[in-house]
């Protein structure tokens, strides 16, 4: 105990890195047991805003769950701050989405696994149902969270493991489970009905990122990206006047920004394709790897994609 105390004090004052040896060493900074709160609540961490919600639903009153990625943030270029390190550091169960989605997170969150519950939500997903990823370091397309059936998985994953963290409020995690679950199921047919309002010729989606495959493919809809996958590879003036191309070929009359992404390579599309005399709105902004504010409806994965959905289908229908 006395050597533990003598490290924890030199490595305050040294970098990140150390802060994750000492995540890595076991040391929790507070007084109260690991992964525990003060009101005997379990401590969840989740990367993204979709998986955090799950969480919170399944775990209701017996969960505390920290989100790392806010609002906006693109989990693709994510990189863990020291603060977060601390929030890694301080859970006894850590959530993330897996596939490469938190392309650099992913050496830190291998590392605590080491010590600790780390669980990628995907893992339980049948390889069957994933669909291939369009960069050479992506075997499959991280995007699972916008095919509603497919995301079910993820919420059994959650369940599955708070029930094995903490097996004395199984029942509960069991029954919000269950609700949840059913609740997912109604909204997988929400928006398979909000899609069949859209002429099928005009089932086209065109957004600035590939995010939208598995929606796609679920509900029906042909997706068309400007750019790769991840927002990591940059996108050139030749990939802008391809989809300008596009739209005008094809008559389509509306494009769509991401809430986690800048609008102006869509705004750069539309100007374009009004140089060529058609005419292309932008249809509203879609929520694509980052849920909207806490608070509002869009701050929650079921609301983001009814916000998704209802966007889709008033502007294309
Ligand atoms: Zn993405």
């Amino acid at each position: 105990m006395e050597a533990r105390k003598t490290k924890i004090g030199a490595w305050t004052a040294l970098l990140p890195l150390l802060l994750l040896a000492a995540v890595l060493a076991g040391c929790s900074g507070s007084g109260s047991a690991q992964g525990v709160s003060e009101d005997g609540k379990l401590l969840v961490t989740a990367t993204t805003g979709m998986i955090a919600d799950a969480a919170k639903e399944i775990g209701g009153e017996h969960v505390e769950v920290t989100t790392l990625m806010g609002p906006g943030v693109d989990p693709h270029l994510f990189k863990a701050s020291q603060g977060d390190i601390r929030k890694l550091d301080r859970a006894a169960v850590i959530f993330y989405g897996g596939l490469h989605l938190e392309g650099n997170m992913e050496r830190v969150l291998e590392k605590i696994a080491a010590q600790k519950t780390v669980v990628a939500v995907t893992d339980g997903m049948p390889r069957e149902r994933l669909i291939a990823g369009a960069e050479e370091s992506e075997e499959f397309d991280p995007h699972v969270w916008f095919d509603v059936d497919l995301w079910k998985s993820a919420a059994e994953t959650v369940t599955d493991t708070l029930i094995q963290k903490d097996p004395s409020n199984a029942e509960a995690y069991r029954e919000q489970g269950e609700r949840y679950l059913n609740e997912l199921g109604q909204l997988d047919a929400y928006v398979r009905e909000r899609m069949l309002e859209i002429p099928e010729k005009g089932r086209v989606l065109v957004t600035a990122h590939d995010a939208f495959g598995y929606f796609g493919r679920a509900y029906g809809v042909e997706v068309v990206g400007l750019q790769g996958i991840s927002t990591a590879a940059e996108f050139g003036a030749r990939d802008v006047s391809a989809l300008r191309d596009y739209l005008v070929e094809r008559n389509i009359k509306a494009v769509f920004v991401e809430s986690s992404l800048p609008a102006r390579s869509m705004e750069a599309i539309v100007a374009g394709a009004a140089r060529q005399g058609h005419e292309v709105k932008i249809g509203g902004e879609l929520f694509s790897d980052a849920m909207g504010e806490p608070g509002t409806p869009e701050g929650t994965y079921i609301g983001m994609i009814r916000h998704n959905a209802d966007t889709i289908a008033e502007a294309l229908k």
